[in-house]
């Protein structure tokens, strides 16, 4: 019977404490897709990387009915990956009303009368949700406007030459002012925020 994960759930990490419990190696990191994975031809179904899981993301299903039920349960369950992040790690949840669509860029940020800063994520990136500063806080003082665009694809990318999300942009009358590319280090905050301020402070 198949060991299930649910990855609405799991943070889906190299650490995972199912790797490191499994006596067969059956529960291993696959490095090319950058996945945990069960190989469930090695699998004894002994439940160590269920009882290791701290959020009951891993389940070992024991008869077929039992595979359907957790399944369902799965394909069921109302949680979002993004809400682990939150819940979990602290990462910011993102305000709806700073959240635009790709298309409104140009109306929204290149015809804005103020200086506009973007920032630009990708919703299923760990790393996004983590690195994804209160950048409402900083800016709430000065006269700029805020929005987050998730980067469905690499048209804005390629344009401002984003090599990295989430990256923060900078403009002033529909001009690229300013960028700080995957700007977010815990190590590095007071830094950040104030090359932040420092562009906003220019472009104002
Ligand atoms: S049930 Fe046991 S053998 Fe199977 S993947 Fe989990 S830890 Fe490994």
């Amino acid at each position: 019977m198949p060991v299930l994960i649910n990855f609405k759930i799991c943070d889906n990490s190299e650490d995972c404490s199912g790797i490191e419990v499994c006596p067969t190696k059956a529960f291993y990191w696959d490095k090319k897709n950058k996945t945990i994975a069960v190989d469930n031809s090695k699998c004894t179904n002994c439940g160590k990387c269920e009882e290791a899981c701290p959020v009951d993301a891993i389940r070992v299903a024991r008869t077929e009915e039992e595979c359907e039920k957790i399944k369902k349960e799965i394909d069921e369950d109302p949680r979002k990956v993004s809400d682990l992040f939150i819940d979990r790690y602290g990462a910011q949840p993102i305000h709806p009303a700073f959240l635009i669509p790709q298309s409104e860029f140009d109306v929204q940020i290149l015809r804005s009368t103020k200086p506009a800063v973007v920032e630009l994520f990708n919703n299923d990136s760990i790393e996004c949700m983590l690195r994804s500063i209160p950048i409402k806080k900083l800016v709430e003082d000065v006269d700029v406007k805020y929005r987050k665009i998730e980067a469905k694809d690499n048209s804005l990318l390629e344009k401002y030459g984003v090599k990295e999300l989430p990256a923060l942009l900078f403009f002033r009358d529909g001009k690229l002012a300013g960028k700080i590319e995957g700007y977010y280090d815990v190590e590095k905050k007071e830094e950040i925020i104030k090359k932040v301020n420092e562009i906003i402070s220019e472009i104002r």
